[in-house]
């Protein structure tokens, strides 16, 4: 099987907080990588800092944010058009069907999402369950390996420590290029550890320089 990571998140700027540093280093190995973006979080309360957004604009704005993000990472981009804030209420068997159709296209080796009940939005919960579920679809020999990706702050005491912590600091400049991509969501992101230090690119790499997955158990 040739090698292709796809990336299942929910919202523009997930992939950049979350996942850029393990793309990036993806990217220079030159395994190809698919964002499937859930939505285009047009329901976000971040409008800019200073404000920029209205209620009316933010969803082309995120959206241009979103693709601007993917060329600095060098990765394709679809999608998927679900409404921001509603997916936890779409029936996961459809939208695991759609992820799945996607997904038998592409034929990736790896997929990278939330892992559902630890992922702290209840968006990122239901595309993270969604997105497990469509890879369970797959004939168990040709299912790609799944990376779920925890945010709560409980998750190492519950769960354990994740097996994959990527220690993204070498590739730091690209993950902090594609956070700044998404202008409208950083500036306010950003501004909490504005408050604690003069350089923010250097407090943002303490903070973000390590991404860490589970690898799922299908058993
Ligand atoms: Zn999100």
């Amino acid at each position: 099987m040739s090698e292709h990571v796809v990336v299942i998140y929910p919202h523009p700027d997930d992939e950049a907080f979350g996942a850029s540093g393990t793309i990036t280093t993806f990217r220079e190995k030159g395994i190809p990588v698919t964002y499937l973006c859930g939505t285009l979080g047009e329901m976000g309360r971040n409008m800019g800092n200073p404000t920029f957004a209205t209620r009316e604009t933010l969803p082309e704005i995120r959206k241009q944010e979103l693709i601007k993000a993917c060329e600095v990472l060098d990765v394709e981009l679809k999608m998927l058009g679900y409404r921001d804030k509603t997916l936890e209420f779409e029936s996961r068997e459809e939208v695991a069907t759609n992820l799945y159709s996607y997904l038998k296209e592409i034929k990736p080796s790896l997929v990278i999402t939330h892992y559902p009940g630890y992922a702290v939005h209840p968006d990122h919960d239901a595309f993270g369950a969604a997105a497990i579920r469509a890879v369970e679809m797959f004939p168990e020999e040709e299912r790609p390996t799944v990376w779920a990706q925890a945010i709560s702050n409980d998750h190492v005491e519950i769960l354990g420590n994740p097996q994959i912590q990527n220690d993204v600091s070498a590739v730091f400049r690209k993950k902090f290029e594609s956070i700044m991509a998404h202008k409208s969501q950083a500036d306010g992101m950003l501004s909490k550890v504005k408050n604690e230090s003069d350089d923010v690119e250097l407090a943002a790499k303490t903070w973000l320089g390590t991404e860490s997955f589970y690898i799922w158990n299908f058993e």
